[in-house]
């Protein structure tokens, strides 16, 4: 007899549930997980080598508990970008946004209390929740995957949620939500409880239009959190980070894990974020091929929802998993997030996605024939 997880004295929340994970095959083209194509460029490589070796000298000590020096510089790039002033004291930095979102839900969250979020949406705010022991509550969408606010200023006044999470751009369904939106839902959220409402802009760099940061002027209740996952180019890095008021930062050390943030991984955030101009170069040219994916598969005749992102997602499909095995089958990972009929694709370089339009293509004519 095999002994499981089920035979372990587990958390009742976590039995039967599988952990998170987009499935990774071995074929030529994978635009899955919205990974930014673009290896680092190689002086980036270099000045990182420099700044991890240096730091290697000093790793019989504990790291820069406050990570001071990567928050200044964090602050001084959310400044320059979001065209919002912001110091040290308004920025967190941890492993990775989820870790951030972790910190989030285990300081305003936690047994007891519960979160919303619009779904579809990010599924990770959801499996926090749960890992936190915070109770979850599915908001609603409209039709075209915008935000439905009457219903979601009910849904908080009804619940009293403590924490609300708002991704935009959204994944995945790629669209961005209106500042005046975002702006509804915190009024809301500040009559029924007040909560805190966390704005995930895991890949605002891709948008059309300007990062929420100025909303942060007058409300303390406001978070916004980033990542260099994404358009920095850096999934590997593990780095995520925070805008908001101080007392919100002073409140998440509560919680952290002492000297969560390695001096490895705060010396190669340190290099990046020297690298920002050329990083944000490759952001121009995604932005570019996320826009001809949208044409193109306009063209083709499917439904595409509008995108903020370095992600796409077209429909509409009677099986959109038989599709996604049809594509596969052609050497292209795209992504079924379980979104009835639609699916996602990344934005890759432009062979990768040539290779994408060709087998999505060649299956419009197999239909057509
Ligand atoms: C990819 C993604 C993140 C990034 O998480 P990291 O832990 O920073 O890699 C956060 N939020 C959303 C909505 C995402 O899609």
């Amino acid at each position: 007899m095999n002994f499981g997880i089920d035979d372990l004295p587990v958390r009742d929340e976590l039995r039967g549930k599988s952990p998170y994970g987009a499935p990774q095959l071995d074929v030529p083209v994978r635009l899955n997980t919205n990974e930014n194509p673009y290896p680092l460029p190689e002086p980036l490589v270099e000045r990182i080598t420099e700044r991890v070796r240096e730091a290697a000298r000093h790793l019989n000590r504990y790291p820069d508990r406050d990570a001071v020096e990567l928050r200044t510089r964090l602050a001084e790039y959310l400044t320059t970008t979001g065209k919002h002033p912001l110091g040290r004291e308004n920025v967190w930095a941890a492993n990775g946004s989820n870790e951030v979102i972790q910190q989030l839900l285990q300081t305003f969250g936690g047994p007891g209390r519960t979160a919303i979020g619009f779904e579809p949406s990010y599924s990770m705010h959801a499996l926090i929740a749960r890992g936190t022991g915070t109770g979850w509550i599915s908001g609603p969408r409209n039709d075209d995957f915008t935000i439905d606010l009457a219903a979601a200023e009910r849904a908080i006044a009804e619940h009293r949620p403590d924490v609300v999470f708002v991704t935009t751009p959204n994944n995945p369904t790629g669209n961005a939500v209106p500042a005046g939106t975002v702006l509804a839902l915190y009024e809301a959220a500040q009559a029924a409880k007040p909560s805190m409402v966390v704005v995930d802009e895991a890949y605002v760099e891709f948008s059309h239009g300007a990062s929420l940061l100025p909303l942060l002027d007058g409300r303390p209740n406001l978070v916004i959190s980033r990542t260099m996952s994404k358009a920095f180019g850096a999934a590997g890095l593990r780095l995520g980070y925070l805008a908001a008021h101080p007392a919100v930062v002073d409140a998440v050390q509560l919680v952290r894990l002492p000297y969560h943030l390695s001096a490895v991984t705060q010396a190669t955030a340190l290099a990046a974020l020297e690298h920002t101009g050329t990083l944000l170069k490759y952001v121009e040219q995604l932005k570019a091929e996320r826009d001809r994916l949208v044409g193109e598969l306009r063209g083709l005749g499917y439904d595409v929802t509008e995108s903020d992102a370095n992600f796409v997602q077209f429909g509409r499909f009677a099986d959109s998993h038989a599709v996604w095995r049809q594509i596969l089958d052609r050497g292209v990972l795209v992504r079924d997030n379980g979104v009835p009929g639609w699916l996602r694709v990344t934005a890759g370089t432009p062979e990768e996605n040539d290779a994408f339009l060709d087998a999505v293509r060649e299956l419009k004519k197999e239909q057509s024939a």
